[in-house]
């Protein structure tokens, strides 16, 4: 058994990012200006993306992009219900109607088939995952979507450095990246808005600093011009330049990061092979790079004669965390007693629901690190 804790997610953070955030530390800039301008050139360039609006959140993203918008009451807004509840909140805090769409049972990917039946006259905008760093199926989502000429908006907290066909995700179309801790790279928190319609890019970037029409920094006025007006009320999800420093630095090491994840996710493929009653997720078989943010498992608790929550508990127990991306937003309290679907609305969100579970999986893990996970859960199931 492991003698130390292995968590289930863990930034790697350089000498030279702690340098390069220290640097601005010292620089009498800290916010909001050249460090941020520099992160979202770096991070264009790396996606081929035509447009990036660097934020405090992925969640302020969504937030923003529903306000650019004009989404509220009587709209509708379709997305997976196996996601991160912050989609959901801001649909509804928008007062707008969340739809779920269920997902396939092994990829834990919304599809063109799953959201065709639920468009109406009030849908506004079709929110799919890239799930645990698998790129969604995008062409046939852009059909639909375009057919009804409603906006996709790419979730991508999983997905920085994720290609389909061969492109990065947020190369084309609307897309929100995460830079939260656990994801393949970080800023501490942060976010990438990217989108290939400059006219969206720019209500992003005023809507994110009090509507001012100015970014928090302008490089011509060393600062921001004091006399810059609201053009219209915004909100306040400017990144840092202290957490762009950092955001620039894993940039730079994502591709590696990648190929690290890869590794460690392959090894565990093979591992698992024979334990039946752990199901990973299964692996699209159109072409993309898997930027494996996660490694998700479903536990066959009927096999295992023991439930998701006791298999986590007892590979604590074993010094092994774990994680569940995601308890299904519809079963989650707030949303149980409002929403009152009935059980087994969405099936395959609710019987992943119950079995999911995320393995330890980070760049700083040794294929060692693997193993012991691998022999405790056998452990456990034996
Ligand atoms: C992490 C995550 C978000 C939110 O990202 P933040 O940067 O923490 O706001 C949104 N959607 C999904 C699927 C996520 O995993």
């Amino acid at each position: 058994m492991r003698t130390t804790f292995l968590p289930f997610s863990k930034p790697s953070i350089n000498e030279p990012e702690i340098e390069a955030v220290a640097e601005v530390m010292r620089s009498g800039w800290i916010t909001t200006g050249p460090k941020a301008a520099e992160f979202e050139e770096a991070f264009c360039k790396y996606c081929n993306a035509e447009g990036a609006v660097a934020l405090s959140s992925a969640t302020g993203g969504m937030h923003l992009l529903l306000a650019a918008m004009g989404i509220g009451p009587g709209d509708e807004v379709i997305t997976p219900s196996m996601t991160w509840v912050s989609t959901v909140n801001l649909i509804k805090l928008a007062g707008a109607t969340p739809v779920f769409t269920d997902i396939d049972r092994d990829t834990l990917m919304v599809s063109s088939e799953s959201i065709e039946p639920l468009i109406t006259e009030r849908t506004r905008l079709i929110v799919p995952v890239h799930f645990a760093g698998a790129a969604a199926d995008m062409e046939s989502l852009r059909k639909v979507a375009s057919a009804k000429n409603i906006l996709l908006v790419e979730d991508a907290a999983h997905a920085a450095g994720a290609e389909y066909y061969g492109e990065k995700i947020g190369h084309c179309g609307t897309a929100i990246f995460s830079f939260h801790p656990i994801k393949n790279m970080t800023c501490g928190e942060g976010g990438m808005f990217c989108s290939g319609d400059p006219d969206l890019v720019e209500r992003v970037r005023r809507l994110k600093f009090h509507g001012l029409g100015v970014d928090a920094y302008d490089r011509a006025m060393q600062g921001r011009a004091p006399q810059a007006e609201v053009l219209e009320p915004g909100f306040k999800y400017n990144l840092t330049d202290l957490a762009a420093a950092l955001g620039l630095g894993q940039l730079g090491r994502l591709d590696n990061f990648i190929e690290k994840r890869s590794r460690l996710a392959r090894r565990y493929q093979e591992l698992l092979d024979d334990v039946d009653e752990i199901l990973p997720l299964a692996v699209p078989s159109y072409p993309m790079r898997h930027a494996w943010h996660l490694f998700v498992i479903r536990l066959d608790t009927e096999r295992a004669g023991m439930d998701r929550d006791t298999f986590m508990a007892e590979l604590k127990k074993r010094n092994i965390g774990t994680g569940i991306h995601f308890k299904a937003v519809h079963t989650q309290k707030y949303y149980r007693e409002t929403l009152r679907l009935p059980e087994g609305a969405l099936p395959a969100t609710e019987w992943n629901s119950e079995r999911i579970c995320s393995l330890p999986l980070f760049p700083g893990m040794a294929v060692e690190d693997v193993d012991s996970v691998v022999a405790a859960i056998k452990e456990v199931l034996a």
